[in-house]
């Protein structure tokens, strides 16, 4: 059998449809946006369709769209960018963000803003009372995730929105997993600003959004040539900003057929890893997950052993721990779930995409039992257990 890419929610291929339009961009129609010659225009419109698709795709206005290069650059962009004109105060974040909003908060935390970290329930769900219970009077920002790049718990986005417009702070969230597998409108969500990236959604690397609300104030992180309406200087990416308005384009039309899909594969490969394999639990929510995250806590196994077996028999999956340069230290967000860390430790993320089939997933679930019964047997803790 040919290898089993499972690792969607790191990085997805590219479809071949956004590779082709984004093609012509490199070599030919290759004109800086900025130039009002006819190459320049080209690429000019090129761009503004984009901005429209993206636009159209979130419920917004054009002008509420700035592109970055990513989604770490867009949510610092956020919480930068929504905070440098005022005077330090307090910032509230899950405390499941991804690192690119956790490590902003911490950079911001050593400019004198004061940071609460809101802790998740068990399935990884932002517990309310907590949530309300962390404004203060000079709560400024507020920044949330969508859904979630481990464990996939999808958040109350609206709701958690609605109370902190109550108490006077503006809110952001970072839907980079979100955006192309579950429906996104900025209305509905009542964000004010979003971040997106177009690697999550069979689009290129280098390349997302942040989405601005109309009259929300915000300093550019990069100064230069006055690019996206002052607020991202700099050469637009005309090829990636192309490739990712195809692809958020591609992944939402495609979006009625393959989330139901997605859902009944998970679904199968969850109970098909809970029958199979004893000790196992399911981490994140139940229900309200992403359609294409499985991910689990394997007990007596270390993750990153799991994936490099799993990997050696074609299956690729992340141990959903990150080991953050060499650090041996299980998830944060996994042990935000209340999870104890030796359990942590066995962590595994199994993050399916469009392409994926039963077969592949059935195929998974034959391999796994044996290579996880291997590890145990030479675990010195199984063996007390
Ligand atoms: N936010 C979340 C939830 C993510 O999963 C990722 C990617 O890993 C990012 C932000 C960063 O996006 P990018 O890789 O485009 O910088």
């Amino acid at each position: 059998m040919k290898p089993v890419y499972f690792d969607h929610a790191a990085t997805t291929p590219v479809d071949p449809r956004v590779f082709e339009a984004m093609t012509p961009f490199f070599c030919e129609r290759f004109g800086n946006p900025s130039e009002p010659h006819r190459l320049g225009r080209e690429a000019r419109s090129a761009v503004d369709q984009a901005r429209a698709r993206v636009a159209a795709l979130l419920g917004a206005g054009e002008n509420e769209i700035v592109f970055t290069a990513g989604g770490t650059e867009a949510d610092n962009l956020a919480l930068f960018g929504s905070l440098a004109r005022l005077q330090p105060g307090h910032l509230v974040v899950s405390a499941v963000e991804h690192p690119a909003v956790m490590e902003a908060a911490r950079a911001l935390n050593g400019r004198g803003w004061d940071v609460d970290y809101v802790p998740v329930d068990g399935d990884g769900v932002v517990d309310r009372e907590a949530y309300r219970a962390a404004f203060r009077d000079d709560t400024r920002l507020v920044s949330v995730m969508t859904a979630n790049n481990v464990v996939g718990t999808v958040q109350p986005v609206a709701e958690l929105a609605r109370i902190a417009h109550q108490k006077g702070a503006l809110f952001h969230t970072d839907a980079v997993q979100a955006v192309g597998s579950l429906p996104v409108d900025v209305d509905e969500l009542g964000v004010d600003m979003l971040s997106l990236s177009g690697h999550k959604l069979h689009g290129p690397k280098g390349v997302g959004a942040l989405y601005v609300r109309r009259g929300t104030r915000l300093q550019p992180l990069l100064h230069g040539g006055g690019q996206e309406r002052r607020l991202r200087s700099g050469t637009e990416n005309v090829p990636g900003i192309v490739g990712l308005g195809v692809a958020m384009t591609l992944a939402c039309e495609a979006m009625p057929e393959v989330r139901p899909r997605l859902e009944r594969l998970r679904d199968r490969l969850v109970a098909g890893v809970l029958a199979r394999v004893p000790e196992v639990t399911l981490l994140g929510h139940p229900t309200d997950r992403l359609p294409g995250n499985a991910a689990f806590a394997v007990r007596y196994v270390e993750g990153e052993s799991l994936l490099l077996r799993l990997d050696a028999r074609g299956f690729t999956v992340s141990s959903g721990s990150a080991c953050a340069a060499g650090s041996d230290e299980p998830s944060p967000v996994v042990q935000a779930l209340g999870v104890r860390p030796e359990d942590a430790h066995g962590s595994l993320r199994v993050s399916l995409g469009r392409e994926n089939t039963e077969e592949e997933v059935d195929a998974f679930l034959d391999a796994l039992p044996p290579i996880v019964d291997e590890l145990r047997r030479m675990s010195p803790l199984y063996a007390k257990r």
